[in-house]
């Protein structure tokens, strides 16, 4: 059995609607820095009941910015998982901190609070505390953040939550984004993520102070706001450059699409969660782990991951992968551990460091989902998982 066109592992849902929006901005005054930016800006902000949200060109740009904002420099320590995307590492690295990780819960696969309790005892005593946390809510469900808070009041850190995966998911029946548990959370607007700008992120938080700094980072380190001049002026074309910035500006045209599309990001998830439902039911008996959930969370399902079970031994994961690949079903895996990429090796991780997440990653696939996903395209899926596996 094989389809005739490649399903993805993930993709877009535009309709008719984002592209009249877009249209709009196209046939506007402005295509940047206009009205449509603090729109989506406000609707982010709104959706996720949270003070401020900065839209900025992607969620790499957001963490970095975001570390910035939290002070870090050469001289401060980040941990986050290693189940992740490269970014929530590689933002630390930018500012020329160090960077460590904590490994994930097996059932959950996000950073485990437990081992993030342990290690902070133990980098205590050796006085290498970090400076923030940056936990990662894995295929659109939330980490323990209650947990995670708490070990922040008591070892003083900051919790940067890279939320790439979760825009739409609730923890505790609150919308993540809210910032409730964190200082700072982070969007990806990547096509394959839950809603897309084409390139685009956000940082959202409560801190006014927080969200000026953001604001000031993207756009060049420069400000027209007299009360954080140095020499502050009455010339109209003043400006001073307070900060080394970057342009990480987003668009008019991207935030178009992404007003657009955050209208209907709560139908979108649901037909996740529908999509879900079908495969748990049709892939039930066979030797996999399907995607558990923790009762406080509502996840937003960016990935749907099945993990072969540790004492299947008639294939392998790559023999599956292949093997679904040539059925044209673009599999893909989330994640390879990020403390066993080469360049983070060169800072002395190696594998066996964090095992849970090792383990994992051998035995796991990401199988196809988005909204415009049919449950026809589904059902061959997961008949030919069935052909394969029994
Ligand atoms: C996609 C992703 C990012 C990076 O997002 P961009 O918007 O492509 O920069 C960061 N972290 C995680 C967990 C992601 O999945």
């Amino acid at each position: 059995m094989r389809v005739n066109k490649i399903i993805p592992y993930g993709r877009q849902s535009i309709d008719e609607l984002d592209i009249l929006e877009i249209n709009k901005v196209l046939n506007s005054d402005w295509l940047t820095q206009g009205p449509v930016v603090t729109h989506f800006e406000q609707a982010l902000s709104e959706y996720c009941s949270a003070a401020y949200a900065v839209a900025c060109t992607n969620a790499t740009a957001a963490l970095y910015v975001a570390c910035l904002a939290l002070g870090i420099t050469v001289n401060d320590i980040v941990w986050t998982s290693p189940n992740t995307f490269l970014s929530s590492a590689n933002c630390a690295r930018f500012c020329g901190a160090q960077i460590d990780f904590v490994d994930i819960d097996e059932k959950t696969y996000n950073l485990c609070p437990d081992k993030l309790e342990a290690k902070l005892l133990t980098a205590e005593k050796l006085d290498k505390l970090p400076k923030i946390i940056i936990p990662v809510h894995f295929a659109g469900q939330s980490c323990d953040m209650k947990k995670i808070h708490q070990l922040a009041k008591k070892f003083n850190f900051h919790i940067i939550e890279d939320a790439s995966h979760a825009i739409g998911a609730t923890y505790l029946d609150k919308r993540i984004g809210c910032c409730q548990y964190s200082d700072i959370t982070i969007f990806s607007f990547h096509p394959v993520k839950i809603i897309t700008t084409g390139e685009g992120g956000a940082a959202l938080t409560n801190s006014k102070e927080i969200a000026e700094k953001i604001r000031l980072y993207i756009t060049h380190g420069m400000t027209r706001d007299s009360k954080k001049m140095e020499n502050p002026s009455n010339d109209l074309w003043y400006y001073e450059q307070i900060e080394l910035g970057f342009n990480y500006r987003i668009t008019d045209i991207h935030c178009a699409l992404g007003l657009s599309q955050l209208k209907k990001i709560d139908t979108f998830i649901r037909k996740r969660h529908e999509l879900v439902a079908r495969y748990n039911e049709g892939l039930k008996y066979l030797p996999l782990t399907l995607p558990y959930q923790h009762p406080d969370t509502y996840s937003s399902f960016h990935l749907y991951v099945i993990c072969l079970m540790a004492e299947y031994k008639n294939k392998t994961r790559a023999q599956l992968f292949n093997e679904l690949r040539q059925a044209n079903i673009g599999v893909n895996v989330h994640y390879i551990p990020v403390h066993t990429q080469p360049y983070y090796k060169k800072f002395g991780f190696q594998w066996g460091d964090f095992p849970v997440s090792e383990d994992y990653y051998h035995r796991t696939i990401t199988l196809p989902l988005y909204p415009g996903l049919s449950y026809e395209q589904q059902d061959t899926i997961i008949s030919i998982i069935k052909n394969i596996l029994t």
